[in-house]
């Protein structure tokens, strides 16, 4: 589907991929679509693909932070359940069974890169305030000093905004910023933002978005409520806002896509950051001003 796509080249988008495939420091999302089965299970071949593609970029000496959903559904088959329970108590329950099963695949995964996986649960809340802020800032940067794979989730016992509207995708963004990330790599099921429906063949893919101008006329859609994950368009684009106001460059596209991206590749839809200075790791929490 990544076919319809604009022959001119922005020279904003050039230098944002490149920025990209550059990165020191790259925090990759993902969201539970790209990790189950159609049944809504965790596909074991999905996390092994992933970790491979991270692992190389590790090979060429990037820090990897991966922002992985799939708690809910790896504790689907456990729990006995056919599909994702409706209730908020019982998602968080089989996230709490499922975390640990998700992370044990990951760890083991990595480990055959001669890799280590660290678990990191935060909450939106944890990143607002200060002590936690600081806690989560210094735990992460000295798992990357030591050379290990932070795997962070929304900690869902204690918090409930991912597993309702966002998918980890907003949590992903704020954790880009808070460990002043070069770039973030956004992966689900669509392989890009598109001006139109994309079963529609006049639709063309978005390649670069340089603001919020260029979403003018967009139909961004609310959040998506099928299958085994939350989120949809609209908490991506949200995402992408939060990253590129903190200066970071942001891919949305498909997990097959996920080595392309990284590498700096033309796929997916590329958000470039705000100009100027990046803003205090602090600054991100202020609400935005009204509409005059
Ligand atoms: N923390 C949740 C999980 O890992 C968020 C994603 C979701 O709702 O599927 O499962």
């Amino acid at each position: 589907m990544d076919s319809v796509r604009t022959e001119h080249i922005d020279e904003l988008e050039v230098a944002g991929r490149k920025a990209v495939a550059n990165a020191r420091r790259v925090v990759v999302k993902v969201g539970s679509s790209s990790l189950t089965t159609p049944e809504g299970r965790i596909d074991s071949s999905r996390i092994r693909d992933l970790v491979e593609v991270l692992a190389a970029r590790r090979a060429l000496g990037q820090e990897v932070i991966l922002v992985s959903s799939g708690a809910v559904a790896a504790g689907m088959t456990p729990l006995g359940l056919t599909r994702r329970p409706r209730d908020l108590a019982s998602q968080q329950a089989a996230a709490s069974v499922g975390q640990g099963l998700l992370l044990a695949s990951y760890t083991a995964e990595l480990a055959g890169h001669g890799l280590t996986a660290a678990q990191v649960l935060l909450t939106v809340e944890d990143m607002m305030r200060r002590v936690q802020h600081r806690n989560a800032q210094r735990t992460l940067r000295r798992l990357l000093d030591i050379g290990a794979v932070p795997i962070v989730n929304e900690n869902d016992t204690v918090a409930t905004h991912e597993i309702r509207f966002g998918d980890n995708d907003r949590l992903a963004a704020l954790v880009a910023h808070l460990l002043r990330a070069d770039a973030l790599v956004l992966l689900s099921d669509v392989d890009a933002l598109y001006d139109g429906n994309p079963s529609d063949p006049s639709t063309s893919v978005v390649d670069l978005v340089r603001g919020p101008g260029d979403l003018d006329g967009i139909d961004i859609g609310g959040a998506g409520k099928r299958g085994v994950g939350t989120g949809g368009m609209v908490t991506k684009v949200e995402s992408a806002r939060i990253a590129t106001e903190a200066g970071v460059q942001t891919v949305l596209t498909s997990a097959a896509n996920a080595r392309a991206a990284l590498a700096g590749e033309r796929v997916g839809t590329l958000f470039a950051p705000a100009e100027g200075r990046r803003p205090s790791t602090r600054q991100l929490w202020l609400p935005p001003p009204p509409p005059p």
